[in-house]
């Protein structure tokens, strides 16, 4: 396989969502790393592609719309970019709304939940992000609180312990179906293309039902994974090409502190599959 040199991240996280830097700022660190093309993807909102646009535009960066939406498909949350969205578009901003109220549902539960193991203290979250206009609140922000307050020792062991999918199945708040969030994006112009892939640890039996289901639902991408050691990479890859689906290529990146935008995992992104960015060529 050859691999393209062309450093691009389409995939990056703000403070409007999860995130830990303002979109200028994000637009900054994206230069200083040399990446030429890049996307905010904020958690189900677009309310920072604005200023990341300006800021993109006096940096030279080339800058792509985005968002990463929330799905659920068979009771598992899967996260689906769409990418040169029209961040106008009224579908997508009315379903987007749908799932800004799932997250205060969840995010009301999650504070229930931790309350009731004698990690109190996490409402403060809930005032200090929903009182800002258009951002999002995330388990990450209960990860984070979870750390920062000496009840966990890392965000992922937060993750496992106290703030899994599993322990909140039951509640009301559901994200819109797959089959919504991948119609949104197109109505919306873009291109949908699922995130992180090898994240949702499925079996080899359920990524290919997940993978045919978003190719049935007009799915036209997949993000690649940057560590090709994984057992599932050449999955991927095979799943890739019998699709004819775009690569896109992204660090999920949310601050300086988690994830380190390096050369050599994005100089790795195979050359001869057919790729998102390519507009830019
Ligand atoms: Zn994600
Ligand atoms: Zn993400």
């Amino acid at each position: 396989m050859n691999y393209n040199t062309l450093l691009v991240d389409l995939h990056c996280h703000s403070n409007i969502s999860d995130g830990l830097l303002s979109p200028r700022d994000l637009a900054y660190t994206i230069y200083n790393s040399n990446i030429k093309i890049w996307s905010l993807t904020d958690h189900d909102t677009t309310a920072g592609l604005l200023e990341a646009q300006q800021e993109s535009k006096k940096l030279s960066l080339n800058f792509i719309n985005g968002v990463e939406v929330s799905s659920d498909w068979n009771g598992r949350t899967i996260h689906i970019l769409g990418l040169y969205i029209d961040h106008c578009n009224n579908c997508l901003i009315e379903g987007l709304k749908n799932n800004i109220n799932c997250r205060k549902t969840r995010a009301f539960n999650i504070v229930k939940h931790l309350d009731s193991l004698g990690f109190y203290g996490s409402d403060s979250i809930l005032s200090s992000r929903l009182n800002i206009k258009s951002s999002i609140v995330g388990r990450l922000h209960f990860a984070r609180f979870l750390v920062d307050n000496a009840y966990c020792q890392s965000i992922n062991k937060a993750f496992q312990k106290y703030l899994s999918d599993r322990f909140f199945k039951n509640s009301d708040a559901k994200y819109a179906s797959l089959s919504d969030v991948i119609l949104w994006i197109k109505n919306a112009g873009g291109i949908a293309v699922i995130a992180h892939p090898l994240n949702y640890k499925f079996s080899n039996q359920d990524l290919n039902k997940l993978i045919e289901r978003f190719a049935d639902l007009g799915g036209e991408g997949i993000e690649i994974p940057l560590f090709q050691n994984h057992k599932h990479y050449e999955l991927i890859i095979s799943l890739i090409k019998k699709y004819n689906f775009y690569i896109s290529c992204g660090s999920d990146f949310h601050s300086l502190k988690d994830n380190v935008m390096t050369k050599e995992r994005f100089s790795k992104i195979p050359k001869d599959l057919k790729n998102v960015w390519d507009y830019f060529l």
